[in-house]
């Protein structure tokens, strides 16, 4: 089963364009959706999750249109939206029977609520009130709650944003084990999330889709095109304003810029392998277009 958008677009009551003509084909597996903040990654979450209407275009999950069939799609969907809030006194299993309950889920409710708290890893502190939880074991909890009914599609926007490392990694490999099975879209703007997780991903900035691809086709896309160099500060300001700059960060006190382009764009450049991190940025800055045009 896949999940198919065609054309979808979106303009809210402001005229912000915050769908524009958008097409996608997402399988089974972890799909990275990618983009700075206010790309429209949440709009396009929202609306696959049936929580807005979008002005045009369709999206298909399988057999259901998802824009019209929105209870059944309901039934198949789990979602984890960026301000999950919780009730701070209620204890994870309590609210995790009460979340059940609400979706319907009557007979094998107690096992169901006992094997989800076990699989996130918050068996022991079950009876633990949601407030006193951690930020990780908060998105653990809003997993569980996403995993109730068996959804064939799972949405998580921005789900890493205030977790430390060692909790990001806990929850990377919970996602990795769930998108084994069914469709997992997760949004970010960490280029790391979808580097870690993700076998088929897409770069969407301002509306539109700029990439749609497996994470090593969009490397094979500005292969031999990233240029780096340390440079003088006081070089730095005349290089960005002349050149395709990707990237700038310190190195020892120094910048080390990327720099995108056919060949080198000056004396003191040599090519280096690309990372994710060039290709999201070379797309969002619009260099790789300007290439191919
Ligand atoms: P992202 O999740 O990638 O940060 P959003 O989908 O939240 O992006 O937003 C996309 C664009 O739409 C942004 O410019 C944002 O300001 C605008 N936007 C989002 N929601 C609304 C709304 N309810 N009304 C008007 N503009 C909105």
């Amino acid at each position: 089963m896949e999940l198919h958008i065609r054309h979808l677009s979106k303009t809210y009551a402001n005229g912000v364009k915050a769908l524009d003509d958008v097409s996608l084909t997402i399988p089974r597996g972890m799909f990275g959706l990618l983009g700075p903040n206010g790309a429209g990654k949440s709009t396009l979450m929202r609306t696959i999750a049936t929580l807005q209407e979008a002005d045009g275009g369709s999206i298909r999950l399988g057999e259901l249109d998802v824009l019209r069939d929105k209870m059944s799609v309901r039934r198949s969907l789990g979602y984890l939206p960026q301000e999950f809030g919780v009730y701070p006194k209620i204890s994870a299993y309590d609210m995790l029977e009460h979340v059940a309950v609400l979706k319907g889920i009557g007979s094998g409710r107690k096992a169901m609520v006992e094997e989800l708290l076990r699989r996130v890893n918050l068996w022991d502190v079950r009876k633990k009130a949601l407030g006193g939880f951690s930020g990780g074991m908060k998105q653990r909890f809003g997993i569980a709650q996403a995993l109730i009914g068996d959804p064939r599609l799972i949405i998580v926007d921005e789900p890493t944003a205030g977790l430390d490392p060692g909790e990001r990694n806990r929850f990377y490999n919970l996602l990795s084990e769930i998108g084994e099975q069914v469709i997992v879209i997760l949004s970010t703007h960490i280029v790391e999330d979808v580097k870690e997780l993700c076998s088929q991903m897409a770069i969407i900035d301002k509306g539109r889709v700029l990439f749609a691809g497996s994470p090593s086709d969009a490397l094979d896309g500005v292969r031999h095109r990233v240029w780096s160099s340390t440079v003088p500060k006081d070089r730095l300001q005349d290089l960005t304003a002349r050149l395709p700059v990707i990237s700038t960060r310190m190195v020892a006190g120094k910048p080390l810029i990327h720099v995108y382009g056919e060949q080198a764009p000056e004396e003191g450049f040599r090519e280096v392998e690309a990372d994710l991190e060039d290709v999201y940025f070379a797309h969002i800055k619009g260099f790789t277009q300007a290439v191919m045009a």
